[in-house]
Order: C-alpha cells, then structure tokens, then sequence
C-alpha cells in the first residue's frame, strides 16, 4: 500500500476547462442534478440522463491534462507504489497525461466508458466520446439488457471506496487537490495522517482547515510544484 495518497476532485480538471459542480458556468445549469445524477435517475428520467452524460462525454474530447495532472504522472512514474492516485473525477485527463488504467483509482465512475444495467452481468464498455445508443443501440453485447453511463450517482454503492479506505489505512502524506470536499469527507483521513496538503482554489465550507499541516489556495497547476516538492522530500528522506 502507499505511503502517498492523493485524492483529486473538479477542481484539478477546471484549468482545462470541464466546469466543476461550484464553478457551474451554464454547464450544470442546463439540467438538474437530482434529476440525472440519482439512484433512481435511470428509472425515472432515462432518456435526459442518458443525453446529459453524452453531452458530457462529448464535451471531454478536446480538453487537454493541465500542468496538474502531467507532475502527478510523473510523480507516480518515479515512485509507483509509494503514491496512490485516487480521484473522484469521471474524466480521463490523468490518462490523457500518460497514466494507465492500474495507476489511477476513479472512485466515481469513468466517463468514457458505459455499464450493464444487468447486475449479474456489469461489463464494461470503452466507448470514447460517443452516444450510448450508438454503441451496439444501448444493449449490452454480452446480455442484451440495457446499457448505463459507468457513473456513480448519488445514492449508489461506490465499490471503489474499499480501494480509498485500503489506501487511507497505510497512508502517512494525504494531499487533497481541487474538492469541495462535500462529496468525501478529507478531514478525519487529514487527521489520521502523518502530513496533510489542502490545495482549493478556496475555502469550503465542508473543510476544516486545522486538519491539515498545508493549506494552498491557488490554481492546482501553481501548488503543484510545492506540493511535488513535499512529496519528494517525504519520500526521500
Ligand atoms: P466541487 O465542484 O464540489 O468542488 C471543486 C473544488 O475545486 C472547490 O473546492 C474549488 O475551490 C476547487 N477548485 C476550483 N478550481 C480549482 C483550481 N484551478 N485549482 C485547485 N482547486 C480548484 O467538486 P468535487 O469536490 O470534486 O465534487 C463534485 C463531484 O462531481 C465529484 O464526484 C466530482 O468528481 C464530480 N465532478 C467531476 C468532474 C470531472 O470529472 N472533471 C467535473 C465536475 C464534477
């Protein structure tokens, strides 16, 4: 397990220009939340939720990693099994940056591929950047029952979260980078830690500052050069 957690949220992918849920810009506003991002949203809203997360997965073609992303790959290129790379972000700019599936945890889901609706079943689909409905017309190849966004909605289990806590046992450094962190409580993990980062762009109501041995608000693409810098002293002493 690795010493170094780093948990990323909206935050790190905004620099790129995928909106995060705060910084809203028009993006979410279109749609609400509860409607297209909720245990019962396929039930009861299937073809809006449907359309809203291939809007989304459309939107992520063109967008780029920033310089946030890049040092993180190359941190985990250096030190592999020292860092773990969790993320709650269903983008695949980390991936675009040049890490591997086995190097990123996304606890959330991954925007570009769809799921079995068919619990029995659950495969996974790569699909890009395209509509669902445009992959084999929405039905599981293997089953043939509908096919899903592979996101996690609210209200959902998070099968990853066993990864985060496995994680969370063995970590000593915890750097949390661009999370409001209303989604996944980063205070008692500070705490629990050796040595905490909180890099926001700023102040959230969700987070205590006094958890935390560095608090940075800036742009994660300007913290992370200390936060780089930390790590590396941390792992090289
Ligand atoms: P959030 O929108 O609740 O909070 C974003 C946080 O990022 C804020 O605290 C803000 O201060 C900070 N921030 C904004 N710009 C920043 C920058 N340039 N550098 C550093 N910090 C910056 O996001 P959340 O806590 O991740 O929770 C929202 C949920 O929605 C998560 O599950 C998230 O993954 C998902 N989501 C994902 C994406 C994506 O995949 N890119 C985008 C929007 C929402």
């Amino acid at each position: 397990m690795a010493k170094v957690v780093i948990l990323s949220g909206a935050g790190i992918s905004a620099e790129s220009g995928i909106s995060t849920f705060r910084d809203s810009g028009g993006l979410w506003e279109e749609y609400d939340i509860s409607v297209v991002c909720n245990y019962d949203s396929l039930d009861k809203n299937e073809d809006i939720t449907i359309e809203f997360y291939d809007k989304r997965r459309a939107e992520i073609e063109d967008k780029e990693p920033n310089y946030a992303h890049r040092v993180i790959k190359e941190l985990k290129d250096k030190y592999k099994a020292d860092i773990a790379v969790i993320t709650q972000n269903v983008d695949n700019l980390f991936e675009k940056a040049g890490m591997s599936a086995e190097d990123v945890i996304h606890l959330h889901g991954f925007m570009p591929t769809v799921a079995c609706r068919n619990e029995q079943c659950s495969e996974v689909y790569d699909i890009g950047y395209k509509a669902l409905s445009s992959f084999n017309d929405g039905k599981c190849p293997e089953c043939g029952t509908k096919l899903r966004p592979n996101i996690v909605f609210f209200g959902e289990a998070a099968p990853m979260y066993e990864r985060l806590n496995a994680e969370i046992k063995k970590c000593e450094f915890f750097v949390v980078i661009g999370t409001s962190g209303n989604v996944i409580e980063v205070n008692s993990i500070a705490a629990f830690c050796d040595y905490s980062i909180l890099n926001n762009l700023e102040q959230s109501s969700a987070i205590a500052e006094r958890d935390f041995d560095k608090v940075i608000y800036d742009k994660a693409s300007n913290a992370i050069e200390t936060i780089a810098q930390d790590i590396h002293n941390f792992l090289e002493a």
